[in-house]
């Protein structure tokens, strides 16, 4: 296939009509039209081979990942999506990688209504870049930076259900499908990021794992964050492959989970955690923001826990 045989099918297969598309793909730029009173929220993720999935993932679950992790980004801000913009680069023409990519991609673009307005195609290694961009009400997106001392910290869904399924995997071991549902189609808690605007005072989507990416709002925030491990919801699968511990370092410090952590004032709690059920959506209380810097862990006995392994890190020493 040529490069613009390529683009016509993927352009083919994820049609997607918005009224707020002035010019999508076909011309120089895409011409986007944000309401009034939004700010534009926008963001990227890029997914290599051998670094981000394994050789040999199916390629509908890579279009479907590409753009679950960016509506993940999207849904921590408290973000609309609208559109998405596809930078692809494949070893060959592939019209069958393509087209799985292409329906994967489709089948979640469709339940968010996210048109594809643009892109780039060329050759090389593997990889997948995606741009979204959505809207907030200005003023009113979440952020990594407000979160205050007495807060409670909070997760949505269950932890460790992705990395679980990938240290299966990584054994050649068959992984339970919940797991590797987790793992491949990762669901965007965009409707939980909407519930939480104007109620929680921080939040970030965990994709890194849970401890790396609390990290950031502490440090945003210049706070500490202490968690009790035995609150920490996990996914049920979990229990029944690995023991207490490694499911807690699997909760703790998996990544691939892409649910919310988010902060909010003991006032607030239970109005927002309301509005995430009306919004079908779990939450767990799972810890406390406390003086100081960084992420703890204890347990019932109020024993503080070593942490293995904090997150994934590009370029760790
Ligand atoms: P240019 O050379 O002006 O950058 P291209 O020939 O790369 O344009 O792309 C032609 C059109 O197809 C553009 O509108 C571009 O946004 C779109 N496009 C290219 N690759 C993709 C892709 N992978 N997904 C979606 N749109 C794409
Ligand atoms: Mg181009």
């Amino acid at each position: 296939m040529s490069e613009f045989a390529l683009i016509d099918t993927i352009r083919a297969l994820t049609t997607l009509a918005r009224g707020d598309v002035g010019l999508g793909i076909g011309d120089d730029a895409a011409l986007l039209e944000l309401p009034p009173g939004q700010q534009l929220v926008a963001c990227t993720d890029t997914l290599v081979e051998g670094v981000h999935f394994l050789r040999g993932t199916a390629p509908a679950d890579l279009g479907w990942k590409a753009l679950a992790v960016n509506l993940s980004d999207l849904a921590a801000m408290g973000a609309t999506p609208a559109w998405a913009l596809l930078a692809l680069t494949l070893p060959a023409a592939g019209r069958d990688f393509v087209q799985g990519f292409a329906e994967g991609y489709a089948a979640l673009a469709r339940q968010h209504g996210v048109a594809l307005v643009g892109g780039d195609t060329t050759q090389g290694s593997l990889t997948i870049t995606l741009t979204t961009l959505g809207g907030v009400p200005a003023g009113t997106a979440l952020t990594r930076s407000g979160a205050r001392v007495g807060d409670v910290v909070c997760v949505t869904g269950t932890l460790g259900g992705a990395a679980g399924a990938l240290r299966c995997l990584q054994a050649r071991a068959e992984a339970p499908a919940p797991l590797l549902q987790r793992l491949h189609r990762p669901v965007p808690r965009i409707e939980a990021g909407l519930a939480l605007r104007a109620r929680a005072s921080a939040c970030i989507d965990v994709s890194d794992g849970l401890v790396a990416d609390l990290g950031h709002i502490c440090a945003a925030s210049g706070v500490a964050a202490q968690l009790d491990a035995d609150a920490l919801p996990l996914a049920p699968e979990l229990t029944s492959l690995f023991d207490a511990e490694s499911c807690r370092e699997l909760a703790l410090a998996g990544g691939d989970d892409y649910e919310l952590c988010f902060t909010v004032a003991p006032e607030r709690v239970a109005a927002s955690l309301a509005a995430l059920a009306d919004a079908g959506c779990v939450a767990t209380p799972i810890g406390r923001i406390v003086d100081g810097a960084g992420v703890s862990v204890h347990d019932h006995a109020g024993h503080g826990l070593a942490i293995a392994h904090a997150g994934w890190e590009h370029f760790a020493p």
